[in-house]
């Protein structure tokens, strides 16, 4: 016998399986009207932007404090999802995944004198001996003190790349745009350790091209411009800018040739390409990683050295690279999606399918039910990677129609509706692919092969 919806979920909470997930259990504190995020925001004296407006809709984040939000559980799942494309990434290059703590010691900041140049961005506090720490905005203090303390480093060992995926805090004068600018957010920063200048740039251009393949695979139509060292320091320095209203930094970009550069670098009067003369145009970006130089600034300062091939010590030179994970999410949501409707970079999409089985009492109800379920099994067979990736709309008390309103509004990549035509011999389902627009009836296997 088919199974029914009921049987179905019992069947999904088998060890292995993973539970069905069903929307009436879903977390999200949700579904807020234009006015209430409107208060929300009021109170939270923030401007707007469409990614904080849908995310807050949808009940994919929360307001927790200025610029400090709750990530809910489709968030999470994004987030995760991007934090494993961004992992193969910097693993394909041999970079090493680390952790460092956020609790960064006064005496590292003030070994680089950033403790004071960094001013009232940086979140300051005592333990109870009155010790002092800052919350970490960034980690090359302590990576490169980490590698200093490691006596032994060899040059056989070089490049050295680590990088870690963590939370950091910037008092920021202005929290605003949701995660586009928040004071407690995600980075994943990379610094590298090279034995010469020459091999830094080498390292420096293949993280480069894997922050391009990044951006590339979501889709995201970044340009890399040239960029101001700011507070970190170092020679050279790029940005991966994501063209885009709401972006805070104004870029010049020549039409005629490669050249494009940040504002904050550029001479104020300059109007025309310095390298091919032509006139530059001006477009708003937000910043969504940033690449570094560093040579041998912090290296110095802690002694990060290595035996080199003579087996004298040697200075590291060095490299650090940005990427805001949290705003690369709302930077995404806020390029790809309309007004209304949140859509997603198809890799970093929550849950892939969304299945809506017919409205309780409908006569779709017994027989289309029994093919949701059946459909969920085969669909999880044929294509075990989509296992965890099928939510039910089993708020069977709406109708297709309200379902599938909230289902085009979270961007799903693909919606399978169990409608009039499950009633046909063979049954049809109707599948919304949401990345294309289209909108296709398939049978069974149909659907299966879709996927
Ligand atoms: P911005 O110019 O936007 O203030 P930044 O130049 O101060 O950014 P970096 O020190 O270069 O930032 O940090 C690396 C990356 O971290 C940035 O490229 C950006 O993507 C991200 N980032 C920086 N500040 C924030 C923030 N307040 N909220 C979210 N992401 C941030
Ligand atoms: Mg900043
Ligand atoms: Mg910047
Ligand atoms: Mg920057």
């Amino acid at each position: 016998a088919l199974p029914t919806l009921a049987t179905c979920r019992l069947h999904h909470r088998a060890p292995g399986r993973g539970k069905l997930l069903t929307l009436s259990r879903m977390f999200q504190p949700q579904r807020l009207r234009e006015d209430q995020v409107l208060s929300l925001e009021g109170r939270l004296g923030e401007l707007t932007c469409k990614s904080q407006r849908l995310m807050l809709q949808a009940g994919l984040i929360h307001p927790a404090s200025p610029g400090c939000y709750h990530l809910l559980p489709y968030t999470v799942r994004a987030l995760e999802k991007l934090v494993r494309v961004i992992d193969q990434e910097m693993q394909a290059i041999g970079g090493q995944k680390v952790n460092m703590p956020s609790l960064g010691p006064a005496e590292l900041w003030r070994a680089t004198s950033r403790w004071d140049l960094m001013g009232r961005e940086l979140l300051r506090l005592r333990d109870r001996h009155g010790k002092e720490y800052c919350l970490g905005p960034t980690h090359e203090e302590a990576v490169t003190a980490l590698v200093a303390s490691q006596k032994t480093l060899s040059y056989k060992q070089l490049p050295l790349l680590l990088y870690q995926v963590t939370r950091k805090f910037r008092d920021e004068p202005r929290p605003r745009f949701g995660l586009l600018r928040g004071r407690e957010f995600y980075m994943k920063d990379m610094y590298t350790f090279d034995v010469s200048t020459e091999a830094a740039r080498q390292t420096y251009s293949l993280v480069c091209g894997a922050y391009s393949s990044l951006f590339d695979r979501l889709g995201l139509p970044c340009v890399q411009v040239q960029a101001d060292v700011g507070s970190i320091g170092g020679t050279m320095s790029h940005e991966f800018q994501l063209p885009m209203d709401v972006g805070e930094d104004r870029l010049s970009v020549c039409p005629s040739c490669s050249f494009s550069a940040n504002r904050e670098t550029l001479d104020p009067l300059q109007t025309h390409c310095p390298a091919c003369q032509g006139p530059l145009t001006e477009t708003k970006g937000v910043e969504v990683g940033h690449t570094f130089f560093l040579g041998t600034k912090y290296s110095a300062i802690f002694n990060a050295q290595f035996a080199s091939v003579q087996g004298t010590p040697s200075l590291a030179e060095m490299g650090c690279y940005g990427l805001g994970v949290t705003r690369i999410l709302a930077a995404a949501i806020e390029v790809l999606s309309t007004e209304d409707c949140i859509r997603w970079p198809g890799l970093l999409a929550p849950y892939q399918v969304c299945l809506i089985p017919p409205k309780r009492g409908s006569k779709e109800e017994a027989a289309a039910t029994q093919l949701v379920g059946s459909l969920q099994d085969h669909i999880i067979e044929a294509v075990p990677g989509l296992c965890g990736e099928v939510v039910l709309d089993d708020r069977t008390h709406l109708t297709i129609g309200n379902r599938g309103k909230d289902a085009n509004k979270l961007g799903y990549p693909f919606v399978v509706i169990a409608g009039k035509r499950a009633l046909e011999d063979p049954p049809h389902f109707e599948v919304w692919c949401q990345n294309t627009g289209e909108v296709i009836f398939l049978t069974r296997e149909g659907v299966v092969e879709l996927l």
